[in-house]
């Protein structure tokens, strides 16, 4: 016996035509390229999105065509978040930070048809633009002469014309490529009802908790994986958004969390790093007491800096895992009444792990075929499944055994769970260091070195060894002016770790390699260091 409840689809244009009804007066903010700040309500954004979706009409553009950008935060962005599905077409947000050739690749991989482009990107075209069989390139902002202005585009299109569709919910809606670290980028293609659904766990209570009352400030960016869905999960719920554009040096960002009186920011953990030594040597010129909490994701949020935002400036870090697979929110560490009585030490603990599920993914941790025991320390690689989770990628077989037979996603994170159900990340699988048989988590050692006060990046890799197969090594880049030795960094080390899993050494580098989603990138370390022999062996 089926229910009796009403046939209504989730989809992006009902949470357009949610917040047109009910949140026109509320405010888009946004940091133009020459730092000024363009500001306008709810209003102005739908009737410009649902011009964009009408102009994608004018041009011909047939159902479910995708329509690229590359683009920063800003307002012109969110309109084709919003513009671009709701006209049954799919929104293809690029990476800027791909190399030439892989922007290329998934430009022709999706068959883009038209690209949405910032003014401040403008250049990146030429990387790529032979190599690719784009219709329309328009850009956001002042067009240089010989390209197409998105202004005019909305100009020309009229508001009238424009009908909220009936689109299927499992249609897809946005597509985003993972940023390639192993083999070519693959496309993770979401459909409506997981961004319906995304959005709504991402606003609820336990999870981030975003509300009308909230200004939010993605920091993380609108091409990495959605801005971890926030565009769509503020716009769900009428909150006020600060888009910080191409203004991502700590200083900006402090301005803008200061004046807008954000209270909700979310980005990478190198991010916050650099505000917090901004905020270090500056504790008193920006009035942050608008901010209730800082969501960091995308790599180890190391506890040092948990604690440090805490203690010296009473600013609640909160740490969230996920994937371009997922949406990508996955699991969110807020702490249960249960632990009240726990002493700040075990707190500020469990505040470095990645958290526990947000409602309706599952997880598992799987080693050699079962799953592992929630003991909090048994390791296991993680798999999940859920509403908003991939079921394969966009068009390729590739990748195909990150999809179990029995309905999961293997996400290539060897993890332990606790028995409460909080997740840690120990690795990557392809990162982890394999020592004589033992496990050993470089994330665990990296996070304990970039504690150190004259750390400003470490990556732990593996080298090859004869009698050990692998050990680990320290690759350091000290903060400027600081200084420390092998031997201080180890010591700093050795309270908290079995001797065996100890780096054999660390090596000093002016600059740690980063994939463009500003992950360590660990496989060019190891290619540099493959043949390491430490200094005076
Ligand atoms: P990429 O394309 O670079 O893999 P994703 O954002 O999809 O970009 O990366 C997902 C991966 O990032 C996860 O599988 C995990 O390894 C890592 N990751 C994400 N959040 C965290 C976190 N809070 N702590 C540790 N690792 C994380």
């Amino acid at each position: 016996m089926k229910g009796l409840i009403q046939d209504y689809q989730l989809t992006v244009p009902a949470i357009l035509q949610r917040t047109e009804t009910l949140y026109g007066p509320k405010e888009i903010v946004t940091r133009k390229p020459d730092k000024s700040f363009h500001r306008y309500t709810y209003t102005d954004f739908v009737t410009r999105a649902k011009k964009l979706a009408v102009a994608l009409d004018d041009l011909g553009l047939e159902p479910y065509d995708r329509v690229a950008t590359l683009a920063w935060n800003t307002h012109e962005h969110l309109e084709a978040y919003f513009g671009v599905p709701s006209s049954g077409r799919v929104l293809h947000t690029i990476n800027p930070r791909l190399s030439p050739d892989d922007i290329a690749y998934i430009i022709e991989h999706a068959g883009d048809r038209v690209l949405l482009i910032d003014e401040t990107m403008v250049k990146l075209l030429d990387g790529f633009k032979d190599d690719v069989s784009l219709e329309h390139v328009f850009v956001f902002g002042s067009a240089p002469e010989g390209l197409e202005s998105y202004e005019d585009l909305l100009a020309g299109a009229d508001e009238g014309a424009f009908r909220y569709p009936d689109l299927d919910e499992e249609d897809a809606a946005a597509i985003c490529y993972t940023s390639g670290t192993t083999g070519r980028p693959k496309g993770a293609l979401y459909s409506h009802r997981a961004i319906a659904l995304h959005s709504m766990a991402s606003a609820m209570a336990d999870t981030i908790g975003i509300r009308e009352r909230d200004v939010v400030m993605p920091v993380v960016p609108m091409f990495h994986v959605n801005a971890w869905g926030l565009p769509y999960t503020c716009t769900l719920v009428g909150a006020t958004q600060v888009m910080p554009g191409a203004h991502l040096d700590p200083e900006s960002l402090l301005e803008d969390l200061a004046n807008e009186r954000v209270t909700v920011t979310a980005g990478v953990p190198t991010i916050w790093l650099g505000i917090l030594h901004a905020l270090d040597a500056d504790p008193e010129t920006y009035d942050l007491s608008a901010l209730r909490s800082m969501i960091v994701g995308g790599s180890a949020a190391p506890e040092g800096v948990i604690r440090a935002y805490k203690e010296r400036h009473g600013l609640n870090v909160v740490h969230a895992w996920g994937m371009t697979e997922m949406s990508p929110l996955g699991t969110i560490c807020n702490l249960r009444s249960m632990m009240d009585d726990l002493t700040e030490d075990e707190r500020y603990r469990i505040k470095a792990k990645q958290g526990s599920p947000v409602p309706f993914i599952e997880v598992r941790a799987m080693a050699e075929g079962e799953p592992v025991p929630w003991d909090g320390e048994s390791m296991g690689e993680l798999e999940v499944r859920g509403p908003w989770v991939a079921s394969a990628y966009f068009n390729t077989d590739e990748g195909a055994d990150k999809f179990t037979d029995d309905g999961w996603f293997r996400t290539g994170d060897i993890v332990t769970i606790d028995e409460n159900g909080y997740v840690e990340i120990q690795d990557r699988t392809k990162d982890l260091i394999k020592s004589g048989g033992e496990w050993i988590s470089s994330v665990a050692l990296e996070n304990a070195l970039m504690s150190h006060e004259a750390v400003a990046e470490a990556a732990v890799i593996a080298i090859p060894d004869e009698k050990w197969q692998e050990r680990p090594l320290g690759v350091v880049v000290l903060k400027e002016g600081a200084e420390a030795t092998e031997e201080e960094l180890l010591s700093h080390l050795s309270g908290e770790f079995p001797k065996w899993s100890l780096p054999d050494a660390m090596e000093f580098v002016e600059e740690i390699p980063h994939t463009a989603t500003g992950k360590a990138l660990k496989m060019k370390l190891r290619e540099q260091f493959q043949d390491y022999t430490p200094a005076g062996s």
